[in-house]
């Protein structure tokens, strides 16, 4: 495994903020998964690309960068293609990639940072579609035992936002994913403006690049860019509350948007509760929420990681306060102990 000279982990984080960690290698051939217990790593932590993960402090063990990258079709019938994905692989890439195949499933997901093996991490999703949606298996490296394995999908405990993988952080790796994507496409327009996205780009057939082109559109006119404006995308997931409080609260704002999930549970608009309760477009030094998109946090300069978490705090704080709702933040937070 290649260990790097500097410790340095502002340009492996989309919020950007300085932090350092004790060792910092990158892991760029499976063979080196051999040579782990000569190395007597700390508390490991493997990192893709950075964009969902935010230092408040230094990382006191090591880090690994997962740079396995390629993408092959492994198998295929008549209407579907076996598609394995190298875990430190670019995602964006590899859902172009996938539809210069001929191949359908990723579309919606275009655009998303970060590598593919962190999607099975947090399930992944956007445009009314998750990566579990198309997710076969995931090879992992088992940190309990030292060895790889292979895993279902349907053992990934995937849920929105979340999985086996972020319950128990650092146990696995992920090595690679092998996805089931579709060559008779299905494409899923149901989410609230694309449809009319890809009408007011005068697309009336539309096809799996139309989609993604439609989705690349919207998320540009939506979200700041991470390398303009540091942030790591929605920083809070929606809550999942029970139908009985939902009522409760729909009787004192009937406006809070809502969508049914399985269980008599359903989920509401974590922006709109932000921006009810006054946090849109604050910004306390250069750590802030963006104007825009109540949901995102950005870092405009120098904040360091804490600032940005005080932030963080704060807007929980004043969710709860108003709200009595908890909200959870959406990226992995590295905190001293
Ligand atoms: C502008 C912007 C928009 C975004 N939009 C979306 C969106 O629409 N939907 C969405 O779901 N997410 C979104 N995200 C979040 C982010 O893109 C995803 O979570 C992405 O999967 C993170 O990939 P990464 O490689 O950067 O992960 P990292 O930030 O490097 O890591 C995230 C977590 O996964 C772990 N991890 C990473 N790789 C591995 C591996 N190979 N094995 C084991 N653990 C690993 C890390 O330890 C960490 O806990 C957005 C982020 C940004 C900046």
């Amino acid at each position: 495994m290649k260990q790097l000279e500097s410790t340095g982990l502002q340009s492996h984080n989309s919020f950007s903020v300085t932090a350092s960690c004790r060792r910092l290698f990158a892991l760029e051939h499976t063979h080196d998964l051999a040579e782990l217990k000569k190395l007597q790593l700390q508390t490991p932590l493997m990192l893709g690309a950075g964009s969902n993960i935010l230092f408040t402090t230094d990382y006191p063990g090591d880090i690994i960068l997962n740079r396995l990258r390629g993408r092959q079709i492994i198998d295929a019938t008549d209407k579907h293609a076996y598609v394995r994905v190298q875990a430190g692989s670019d995602w964006h890439k590899t859902v172009l990639w996938s539809l210069k195949q001929g191949l359908s499933g990723l579309e919606n997901l275009a655009l998303i940072p970060g590598t593919a093996g962190a999607a099975p991490i947090q399930n992944i999703g956007a445009y009314g579609v998750e990566i579990s949606d198309t997710l076969e298996l995931v090879e992992v490296w088992d940190n309990k035992n030292n060895s790889a394995r292979m895993m279902k999908a349907q053992d990934c405990q995937l849920g929105y936002r979340d999985s086996l993988f972020r319950r128990q952080p650092d146990r696995y790796w992920i090595l690679n994913i092998t996805l089931k994507l579709s060559r008779v496409p299905r494409l899923r327009l149901g989410y609230k403006g694309l449809k009319q996205k890809l009408d007011s780009m005068g697309v009336e057939q539309p096809q799996a690049i139309d989609v993604a082109n439609a989705v690349c559109s919207l998320r540009n006119e939506k979200l700041p860019n991470p390398a303009q404006l540091a942030n790591a995308g929605s920083f809070f997931k929606n809550p999942i509350i029970d139908n009985q409080l939902l009522q409760l609260l729909l009787q004192d704002h009937p406006q809070l948007p809502h969508w049914p999930q399985e269980n008599s549970k359903s989920k509401i608009s974590a922006a709109w509760l932000i921006e009810a309760s006054g946090w849109k477009g604050h910004r306390t030094g250069d750590a802030g929420v963006s104007p825009d998109h109540a949901l995102i946090l950005i870092n405009y300069g120098k904040a360091s990681g804490a600032e940005v978490w005080q932030l963080a705090e704060n807007i929980r704080s004043a969710v709860k306060n108003k709200f009595n709702l908890l909200l959870k933040a959406e990226p992995r937070i590295i905190q001293a102990n």
